[in-house]
């Protein structure tokens, strides 16, 4: 074991609505220690929203710098606007031995998994992946068209699932918390032993 042990990075990804935010204010609510890593965003701040606290709100021009001065851990275009991860930050959290939890969608789980394969990522599933492909199916009230689309999204994402060390089902709130606790514990003691 080294003297100072980094951190462990933790990915918290999955499909638009699945409930990502909510599970990790929820798991920063019972673990205070774990740091969360604010995001840079184009996007306009919705009422409510700090600047610092909830994102960093750039604008296209900031955003496109950061992206040339390789300032972003990864960063992908969702809905229209741009949104990324401030590599500084992660980086001096992790140096100091600190957890830090990244909640960001597919795309940019993924660009982190080739330039930082140590990290540990998780899939937020929905609770009803698994049954999805039977249910689009077998409902036979979607249009050819309509099956076929649902289809090819949840294919993708069922595949993309492949790509993370755990899927962890979004089931109730408490017990998605729970389990992504428990892994974080084992993922230390695994680390220990290396
Ligand atoms: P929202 O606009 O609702 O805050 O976020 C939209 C989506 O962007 C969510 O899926 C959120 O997880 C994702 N997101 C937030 N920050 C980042 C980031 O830094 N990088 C990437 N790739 N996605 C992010």
């Amino acid at each position: 074991m080294s003297m100072v042990d980094r951190g462990l990075l933790l990915v918290l990804s999955g499909p638009a609505g699945v409930g990502k935010g909510t599970v990790c204010k929820a798991l920063r609510e019972v673990m205070p220690g774990l740091v969360y890593s604010v995001s840079a965003t184009t996007r306009q701040p919705r009422p409510g929203e700090v600047e610092g606290v909830n994102y960093f709100f750039k604008s296209q021009e900031e955003f496109k710098r950061m992206i040339e001065e390789d300032a972003l851990l990864e960063w992908a275009e969702y809905v229209g606007n741009y949104y990324g991860t401030p590599r500084q930050f992660v980086d001096d959290m992790l140096n100091e031995g600190r957890d830090v939890i990244l909640e960001i969608e597919v795309q940019g789980a993924l660009q982190v998994k080739e330039s930082f394969p140590q990290g540990t990522f998780l899939f937020l599933a929905p609770p009803d992946l698994n049954e999805l492909e039977n249910r689009i199916v077998g409902r036979g009230t979607e249009s050819q068209e309509i099956i076929r689309k649902r289809m090819e999204v949840a294919r993708a994402e069922i595949e993309l699932m492949d790509h993370y060390d755990y899927v962890v089902v979004n089931d109730v709130i408490e017990s998605a918390c729970d389990r992504i606790q428990a892994i974080i514990t084992a993922e230390h003691l695994k680390k220990d032993r290396q």
